[in-house]
């Protein structure tokens, strides 16, 4: 999370709420995959506090999918419950896009107990390289469909393990 956007005005206690809205961010999921935050994806660019006022803004994931609204409501209702803030604005940044590169390393970690292969670190590889199976690590693995269940993500099967797996498509 940047926290290189205008730092707010700060109460005595400023500091404390930021870490407490920082916090509750960690307890929205993704609609999509309800084991990542939407701070493990990488979706908060920054956010303002200022007088009870919060800002975030948000760069949505992938855009097919429909998940925005929901996003939008577990931000606000989430924010509205931690002590001082009364109010709570959201906003979506579209660009740049979001890319998979910005999934965390906590968020790669979630995605592969999950059992989702998580997408490469550096998209330039992700032409070449094929997912390692998330329950074996093997790389023995071979596309099966490239639409999954949802437009995020490919199914893959292992030859090592004989698994389906899903995987993050890189984008
Ligand atoms: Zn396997």
């Amino acid at each position: 999370m940047s926290r290189t956007e205008t730092e707010p005005n700060l109460g005595p206690d400023g500091q404390d709420l930021r870490s407490r809205v920082e916090q509750a961010l960690l307890d929205v999921q993704d609609p999509e995959i309800p084991a990542l935050s939407i701070v493990d994806l990488g979706m908060v660019n920054s956010m303002r506090c200022e007088n009870g006022r919060v800002t975030v803004s948000l760069t949505p994931t992938f855009l097919g999918c429909p998940a925005l609204a929901i996003i939008q409501h577990q931000v606000e209702r989430r924010l509205r419950q931690v002590e001082g803030i009364h109010s709570v604005e959201v906003e979506f940044v579209f660009t740049p896009p979001w890319t998979t590169e910005r999934i965390s390393p906590v968020g790669r970690e979630k995605l592969r107990e999950f059992g989702i292969a998580p997408p490469p670190c550096v998209l330039a590889s992700a032409q070449l390289a094929k997912p390692a199976c998330p329950y074996c690590g093997s790389e023995e693995t071979r596309l099966e469909n490239l639409f999954g269940p949802t437009a995020c993500r490919s199914l893959y099967y292992c030859e090592h393990c004989r698994q389906p797996f899903e995987a993050m498509k890189p984008v």
